[in-house]
């Protein structure tokens, strides 16, 4: 489902290059919930933004349903990532201006999908994230947690073959953290959708079938574990 070959970061600050990541490969299979862990600073949300095709790495592939996200051009990726990937941010980023079923249905409209297919997608998804009655408010009249469960609904309506999730309860309290990830749970066992969350709390971390751990743009556990040299200052990648 999705695979990550010997991928390397370095961002520029100034005249000189960081390397922030170093050769991370691993595979993720189809409908697998695995969490990336790590500290801050540690890299994941470079990985994870690299993995969605928000940016292209320094050196390394990652495919996804056997497609090379770092080859595609453009356009293609901006398509591929419609239909195929969905992120679910930390700060939720939901459109304020529009209602909470029109904020999970946005992703249909660029697909132009007939309005009542996208209507009756949007009351499905929002029943199974628990907020069937929210449907007609607006945002800014929900709390956190619900916020957040709206954008989940709107991460699932494309139907992606992966959701990446780059903290997802790091905006809420630990009762409300709770809620959202047995949500993110359920999802997994009930639609067979593949998530990767990014955590920096072991115990949500643990609730998942999988877990990778980046220190120092390392990857120091998951299934291509080798021993990984002591982090070093690099010079250009
Ligand atoms: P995490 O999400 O684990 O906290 P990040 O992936 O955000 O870590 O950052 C990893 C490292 O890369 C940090 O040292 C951070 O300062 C650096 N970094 C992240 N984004 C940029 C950027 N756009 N330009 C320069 N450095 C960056
Ligand atoms: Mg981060």
């Amino acid at each position: 489902m999705l695979r990550v070959e010997k991928i390397t970061h370095s961002f520029k600050t100034g005249n000189e290059w960081t390397k922030v990541l170093h050769e991370i490969s691993f595979a993720v299979k189809q409908g697998e919930m695995v969490a990336l862990l790590g500290s801050s600073g540690s890299g994941k949300s470079t990985l994870l933004n690299l993995m969605a095709g928000l940016m292209k790495p320094t050196d390394g592939h990652i495919f996804i349903a056997d497609h090379d996200i770092v080859l595609m051009g453009e356009n293609k990726l901006a398509e591929f990532r419609r239909k195929n990937i969905g992120f679910i941010f930390q700060a939720y980023e939901l459109i304020t201006s529009l209602t909470v079923r029109e904020n999970v249905e946005l992703p249909l409209v660029f697909q132009s999908v007939s309005p009542s297919i996208r209507k009756q997608k949007a009351l499905a998804l929002l029943e199974q994230v628990g907020l069937p009655d929210k449907a007609d408010l607006f945002p800014s009249q929900l709390s956190g947690g619900q916020q957040q469960r709206v954008s989940i609904a709107r991460s699932l309506i494309t139907e992606p073959s992966v959701i990446f999730a780059d903290e997802p309860t790091g905006n809420l309290d630990s009762k409300t953290e709770e809620e959202i990830i047995s949500i993110l749970l359920k999802l997994n066992q009930t639609m067979k959708t593949t998530f990767i969350v990014v955590t920096h709390e072991q115990e949500v971390a643990e609730q998942m079938q999988r877990t990778f751990s980046l220190r120092d743009g390392y990857l120091i556990n998951g299934q291509h574990t080798d021993v990984q040299p002591a982090p070093t200052e690099e010079e250009s990648p």
